[in-house]
């Protein structure tokens, strides 16, 4: 029954008995963890291969010697497939090592204590603003939260950030210079940037130096049949005017090994020779052989399509699952609305305003960990305490199960005790 037409008695009621529902769950001494987008292991198994390979081939198609220094923008074949999976000409995009989180820190870090190609100062020598759609990713926050990046969030739509929120704060502040973005199933809400969303962030009047950082974490994650067909970004901003506005990230970490797979960079030439300046006084190249050894394992992009309906078919029943009983458990109470991503790895939980931190502190007593209260928007401060955000991918399908069946309980237990506050 909807708990907001429930009378206080029939609440207090409801409440006691979910409270015995409660007490046995911590009784059950579970442990559980939901916390983190991490694939499973039968996920990294599929991509087993890669520990035998490249074998004892070390040369590339055009006869690199894989084991040796050089080759900052990476392997050509590499960046061919995944410049085709991106929409991103391969002339334009590299390939470099384990972590696009490391590519984005590093843009970050050469902007402030450089400038980009088109300021006329470093950002550390200014008041530097960052647009932040939240929920977004928490680590895309750390990182502008770490080096004094003031962060404004902006509001999630079904088809992206608020542009026109967007629009009326870059016309009228230069010293915002940037924008985190995850454009395809984003983290955590799963929703996709349609194109019109996409033409106005790249045609919206901003700073000469306002970036995008275009994150295409989730660019084949589909759920579905197919992913959608990728916007050919860096062309759509050349064609808007602001041909450096965007930086195109994306990895290979939840399509091979989380830990050991390869990044991608993807911008225009002008950003590219800017950044592979920088990034030549940090490294000398990339670990080519590991990058050879992925173009072995998935040989074009239809090796990475086919390799991807693999994840599908692990990770689509885990999401059915936790859609079924946050269904089952939470549909008629009309306490929580859920996302039904299409693909991604994450499931957006929104409770009744004011008990997302309690839930999350219900759960943790109950030995299930959910990701700490506030940590999908800037400075952790969730403005309505109700956003919770759910990665159902790591965990076995009893652990899951058990684990929403408990987050179920909780929310429903903190929404009695919300409403008869
Ligand atoms: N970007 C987004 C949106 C993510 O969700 C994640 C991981 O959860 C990453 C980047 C991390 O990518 P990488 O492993 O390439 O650093």
């Amino acid at each position: 029954m909807n708990y907001h037409s429930m009378s206080a008695d029939q609440l207090r009621e409801t409440q006691s008995d979910l409270r015995k529902l409660y007490d046995a769950l911590c009784a059950a001494g579970l442990s559980l963890d939901l916390t983190r987008g991490k694939p499973a292991p039968e996920q990294l198994d599929l991509s087993n291969k890669l520990l035998a390979l490249p074998g004892d081939e070390y040369r590339d198609a055009a006869g690199t010697d894989t084991r040796n220094y050089g080759g900052v923008v990476g392997l050509p074949e590499l960046r061919q497939i995944f410049g085709e999976l991106f929409a991103v000409d391969p002339d334009h995009l590299m390939a470099l090592g384990n972590a696009s989180l490391e590519v984005m820190h590093d843009l970050t870090v050469f902007s402030l204590l450089s400038g980009t190609v088109d300021s006329d100062r470093p950002w550390r020598d200014q008041k530097v603003k960052f647009l932040c759609p939240a929920p977004g990713y928490d680590r895309h926050f750390a990182i502008t939260e770490t080096y004094g990046i003031e962060m404004i969030p902006v509001p999630m739509l079904p088809d992206g950030p608020d542009v026109d929120a967007c629009a009326a704060l870059t016309a009228d502040d230069p010293s915002i210079k940037g924008m985190w973005a995850v454009p395809t199933y984003s983290n955590p809400t799963g929703v996709t940037f349609s194109e019109d969303v996409t033409r106005r962030l790249l045609e919206m009047p901003a700073a000469d130096d306002f970036r995008i950082y275009w994150d295409n974490a989730y660019a084949v994650h589909t759920l579905v049949e197919a992913p959608p067909t990728p916007l050919p970004i860096l062309e759509m901003a050349a064609a808007a005017g602001n041909p450096n506005r965007v930086f195109v990230l994306g990895s290979t970490s939840k399509i091979t090994f989380a830990g050991a797979g390869v990044s991608f960079f993807g911008s225009s030439t002008e950003n590219l020779d800017w950044f592979k300046k920088h990034l030549s006084i940090k490294t000398i190249g990339p670990d080519k052989v590991n990058q050879l050894r992925h173009i072995k394992f998935f040989g074009d992009a239809d090796g990475v399509r086919a390799h991807m309906a693999k994840h599908r078919e692990i990770l689509a029943p885990k999401f059915r699952l936790v859609l079924d009983i946050l269904d089952d458990r939470l549909a008629e109470s009309k306490v929580a609305t859920w996302s039904e991503p299409e693909g991604g790895y994450f499931i957006n939980l929104d409770v009744v305003d004011g008990t997302a931190r309690r839930v999350i502190e219900l759960a943790k007593q109950a030995g299930i960990a959910l990701t700490g209260a506030g940590s999908a928007f800037p400075y952790k401060q969730d403005p309505n305490d109700r956003n919770i955000r759910l990665a159902p991918t790591f965990p076995t399908t009893d652990d899951l199960a058990k684990a929403m069946d408990g987050v179920a309980t909780c929310v429903l237990l903190a929404a009695t005790e919300s409403l008869l506050a």
